[in-house]
């Protein structure tokens, strides 16, 4: 399978983060092709890396000081071959379109995995939300919207947040989509409540996290109880994994952004994560601001040209990278062994190096791979999209309590796909090879497309 990678690196070879996506899926799908002649013949391989659709547009829009401002949007539909591509929607400056092909590449398997009759993409835009007006967010995601709106729809693509895209900003998208569209449809999903959101929705992708790792932890006769836990990030997925952890009894001891990150030793109860969720998400502040109002807890800034994060070198069981790719690096993942951690369950989509992840599964630690362990986050999705088409909401109990199941069937299709093909306990071959197999049986029944 390497001629595919090599082949994809010729092509385009500074798209090195989509390398990583698919050098890790061909890796754990080998013995499923060696096994199942017919997909070399039809070469789905080939037609599964390759998007069915990339769309590359201006953004122009104007800052509160009345300049013209240009960014560049995306829209990467990369699999419709199981249902309407479903895609995750980022603003952040390093976006690219190495960047949208990676998460629309796992957006693929996740939602196969998750058994949703969704296909995978991703969109975005090199826009940085740091710094500006709500008034900015609104022109930008207005003017994003006026050409994305062409593209998306209930039955064609379902765009949801992802980095630097939350409630405020799917409010702005989805308002500009209805002006435009002239009707109200699920097209995008993390809407508000009163406007057609589900509950849990905000929640799912942490919440679903921590679900996970509990059933990783009970094959080992372990529960979340009591367990140290690494959280990095602090946005929607890092806070809600870490609410549950403490809803569930565990101590977070960490969480970052962006500048760097904060260690208290005393733990994030719950009143100090209500104060992360206000500097957070509505004063837009940094994490070291937490340093300065709890005694005990210590900011340390992120060194960008190390590629060792003192964050996971603190003394844990657990550890949960929510905040962005490839933030766990060879050196980390050492730091994280040495120091007695027992999980790696991703809720950010590859935290992890390829480097780390070897080490994991080489020391047979109970590692996650984000396809499975934050597909709660689309899982609840699909809940909402339901929930627009029956015009009802269901009660946030129901929802959680679906979620909950799903992350444990999710559970089990990986641990019963990595038996079978003879690699028992690698959630991560599970979790590829499930995805693989029932994406490319549909591309086959649909004839070279
Ligand atoms: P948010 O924008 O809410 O939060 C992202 C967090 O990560 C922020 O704290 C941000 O810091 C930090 N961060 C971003 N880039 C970097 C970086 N280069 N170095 C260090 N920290 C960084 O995003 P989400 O919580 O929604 O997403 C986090 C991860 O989870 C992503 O990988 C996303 O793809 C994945 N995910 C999200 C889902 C969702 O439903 N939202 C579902 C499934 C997966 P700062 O505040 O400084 O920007």
């Amino acid at each position: 399978m390497s001629y595919i990678l090599e082949s994809l690196k010729a092509r385009d070879p500074h798209e090195r983060e989509f390398h990583q996506a698919v050098q890790e899926v061909t890796e754990s799908i080998k013995p499923v092709l060696d096994q199942n002649p017919q997909y070399g013949q039809a070469a789905v391989l080939e037609r599964i890396v390759e998007p069915e659709r990339i769309i590359t547009f201006r953004v122009p829009w104007v800052d509160d000081q009345g300049d013209v401002k240009v960014n560049r949007g995306f829209c990467v539909e990369m699999n419709s071959a199981i249902g309407p591509y479903k895609s995750a929607l980022r603003f952040h400056p390093s976006v690219n379109q190495s960047i949208l092909k990676f998460l629309a590449f796992e957006q693929v398997f996740k939602n196969a995995l998750a058994t949703l009759p969704l296909g995978g993409g991703a969109g975005g835009s090199d826009f940085d939300p740091k710094g500006k007006s709500d008034d900015e967010m609104m022109r930008f995601c207005q003017n994003f919207m006026a050409e994305l709106y062409q593209h998306i729809g209930p039955n064609t693509d379902i765009a949801a947040g992802d980095i630097g895209v939350g409630t405020r900003e799917i409010g702005y998208l989805f308002g500009m989509y209805k002006r435009l569209r002239n009707e109200f449809t699920g097209a995008l999903t993390g809407k508000g409540l009163n406007w057609g959101g589900s509950l849990i929705r905000a929640q799912a992708a942490g919440y679903g996290c921590v679900y996970f790792a509990a059933e990783m932890l009970a094959t080992r006769n372990m529960t979340l109880e009591g367990q140290v836990c690494l959280v990095s990030g602090a946005g929607n997925v890092a806070q809600h994994t870490a609410e549950k952890l403490i809803e569930l009894g565990a101590k977070v001891i960490t969480l970052s952004d962006s500048s760097g990150y904060v260690y208290d030793p005393e733990g994030i109860d719950r009143d100090k994560l209500a104060y992360v969720k206000r500097l957070k998400n509505i004063r837009r502040g940094r994490i070291q601001e937490y340093a300065d109002k709890y005694a005990g807890a210590v900011f340390t800034p992120l060194d960008t040209n190390s590629d060792f994060n003192p964050l996971w070198s603190h003394r844990a069981t657990c550890a949960f990278p929510c905040a962005t790719q490839n933030e766990i690096s060879e050196q980390d993942a050492y730091a994280i062994i040495n120091n007695n951690v027992k999980l790696i369950c991703e809720g950010a989509n590859m935290p992890c190096t390829p480097e780390a992840t070897d080490i994991f599964i080489d020391k047979s630690i109970l590692y996650a791979p984000g396809k499975a362990a934050n597909a709660g986050g689309v899982a609840v999705s699909s809940l909402e999209m339901v929930q627009n088409s029956i015009r009802l909401n269901w009660l946030g109990k129901e929802v959680d309590q679906r979620l909950k199941i799903i992350m444990k069937g999710i559970h089990k299709t990986c641990l019963d796909a990595a038996e079978t093909y003879a690699t028992p306990g690698n959630y991560l071959n599970g979790a590829n090879i499930t995805g693989f197999v029932k994406v490319v049986d549909a591309m086959l029944d649909q004839g070279v497309i």
